[in-house]
């Protein structure tokens, strides 16, 4: 699904000297690089603070807490995404409020927030899934007529932009509250292990966010506030910038490869191309189809059968995982979210594909279709 490994071959000599001179300096913790990658990151990002963490599952909980949500307090979110949310949600015994998405651009349905919305509703965390952003006009709408927090999720889609109704265009991720991200491996901006960040423009939060990560504590060993242990490694923070001043060449190559999957795969009647939102720039973290939920899984069989790798992100709506099913939702609650489950699937998207094997790809799968 994706080529790391060749990815690193190309940066090789930059990426193997930043780690070694991590290691000489035995720097590994708050070492240069750490303050070098926060301060690149925000100057790409257009903000004030960035705060680097250990995940970004870490990032998401990290946020909660510098909101100072109270137990019982309701999040709305989207059902259509990774655990992660949802996770942290009931580990700080706050309530997940799951909502359906838009059918056309798999992002969480600003309708479904406002019909979700009740006296105990404090904060909204849309994800821009797939690497295109949610309607943050209309979510900017609803979280200011109602008071409450936004968090997004930007994990998928960090490098992508948000053009709003009255023209200006923002770094995705920037528009909350508060932003979290991941630098897991096969993210945008991507490390070589685990890594996260949290984004953010108020001071305030900065400062808070700044406490928890480091134990609760603005001077060591005088911890003011509960907090947590969650860092980014030196070595992470040397590879993540060498990614970061390469991100817009990254993006430049996955949306040419997506460009070619639509011109290619668009025709076919048995599936649907990613639509793009109108508002957004979609840099294709997964580029995703949807294909008649009887053949799906065949087409996934027989495309294996030919060494054609494909996944389905996601299998389970999150209302429908063992886990979760104390909150109580039942199948049919989710309509959207539920039938995109069924009908997704993700072909190889990264920054290393070249026209053959795109070609290969569009030719089997375009071969396994017609004989459907
Ligand atoms: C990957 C991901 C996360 C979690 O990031 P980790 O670094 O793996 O903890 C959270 N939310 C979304 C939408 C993700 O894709």
């Amino acid at each position: 699904m994706v080529d790391i490994r060749s990815q690193y071959l190309r940066l090789k000599p930059e990426i193997d000297a930043g780690i070694s001179t991590v290691i000489e300096s035995t720097a590994f913790i708050k070492g240069p690089a750490v303050k070098a990658f926060r301060e690149e990151l925000a100057a790409y990002l257009n903000v004030p603070f960035v705060i680097p963490c250990a995940n970004g599952t870490d990032a998401l909980q990290v946020a909660l807490m510098a909101l100072n949500l109270q137990p019982g307090d309701e999040v709305i979110t989207t059902n259509f995404t990774f655990i992660s949310t949802v996770e942290v949600l009931v580990l700080l015994r706050l309530k997940p409020v799951l909502v359906d998405v838009d059918p056309q651009t798999f992002n969480i349905d600003p309708d479904k927030i406002q019909e979700a919305i009740t006296p105990k509703t404090k904060a909204i965390i849309p994800v821009h899934l797939f690497g295109q952003p949610a309607d943050m006009d209309r979510i900017g709408e609803i979280a200011a007529a109602h008071n409450l927090y936004i968090i997004e999720d930007n994990a998928q889609s960090l490098g992508s932009r948000f053009t709003s109704s009255n023209g200006s265009s923002v770094m995705a991720g920037t528009i909350g509250n508060i932003g979290t991200t991941s630098f897991f491996p096969t993210k945008p901006l991507a490390c070589y292990g685990d890594g996260g960040a949290l984004i953010t423009s108020d001071p305030h939060l900065a400062e808070t966010m700044e406490m928890i990560i480091n134990h609760g504590a603005k001077v060591k060993y005088y911890h003011d506030i509960i907090g947590v242990n969650s860092r980014l490694d030196t070595i992470q923070a040397a590879i993540l910038r060498v990614n970061l001043k390469n991100l817009d060449d990254y993006i430049a190559r996955r949306r040419k490869a997506a460009d070619y999957y639509n011109n290619r795969l668009s025709p076919n009647s048995h599936i649907r191309i990613p639509e793009v939102f109108e508002k957004g720039i979609h840099i294709y973290h997964q580029y995703t189809l949807l294909i008649n939920p009887d053949l799906r899984d065949s087409v996934q069989i027989k495309l294996k059968e030919q060494g054609i790798p494909s996944m389905v992100y996601y299998p389970v709506p999150l209302s429908m995982q063992k886990a979760f099913a104390f909150a109580g939702y039942r199948e049919g609650d989710f309509p959207i979210t539920e039938k995109l489950c069924k009908s997704v699937l993700s072909l190889p998207i990264h920054t290393e594909m070249d026209e053959e094997q795109l070609d290969l790809i569009c030719t089997k799968l375009l071969n396994i279709l017609n004989h459907e």
